[in-house]
């Protein structure tokens, strides 16, 4: 039992969290090893509430793609939502990923022609980019959710269930399911 308890978190265990994208330095990335990103839209690169990035997400995109190379992987089906904020940060994209399968993945893998080991999966969410990011073999990075309230009741009990299993694996850890760093 505590055995695939931990062999079920182990997917669910981001290998690093920040606050936000911008707090990720892509140089020591690719010093890392590190030579792509997968990147989740809604609420990591853009509040839900908002149409386009920020300034300073725009920013960082562009001292990011002079070391890494850089792909949009959404679950939100809506074109209008997800192109304008591609086209704003120039970057190619893939919308309704149905995340955590790996058929969205794979097919980002094949636009920045990499292997899964030199990409990391940038997400705010533990069920779609964590779970999805890990079973694809690649490196995982959470971030703290850019909406601050969520108005749908099925995101707001997701947010509950990831808070959960990250107490869990906190106190998991020990038992060899780490590290977050
Ligand atoms: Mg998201």
């Amino acid at each position: 039992m505590e055995k695939s308890r931990g062999s079920l978190l182990r997917h669910l265990v981001p290998d690093e969290t920040v606050r936000r994208v911008e707090d990720l330095d892509p140089e020591r990335l690719a010093a890392e090893g590190i030579a792509g990103l997968i990147l989740d839209l809604d609420d990591t690169l853009v509040c839900a509430a908002d149409p386009l990035a920020t300034d300073g997400v725009c920013e960082w995109i562009e001292s990011t793609r002079a070391h890494l190379k850089v792909v949009i992987l959404s679950n939100n089906h809506r074109r209008h939502r997800v192109a304008p904020v591609a086209r704003q940060l120039s970057l190619p994209f893939i919308l309704r990923a149905f995340k955590p399968l790996r058929s969205g993945f794979r097919r980002a893998l094949e636009l920045l022609e990499l292997p899964a080991e030199q990409v990391a999966v940038v997400g705010d969410q533990v069920f779609t980019d964590v779970l999805g990011g890990r079973r694809l073999g690649a490196r995982t990075i959470l971030v703290t959710p850019l909406s601050a309230h969520e108005r749908r009741w099925a995101r707001r009990l997701m947010r509950r269930l990831e808070r959960t299993v990250l107490s869990g694996v906190q106190r998991t850890r020990a038992g060899g399911v780490g590290p977050l760093r």
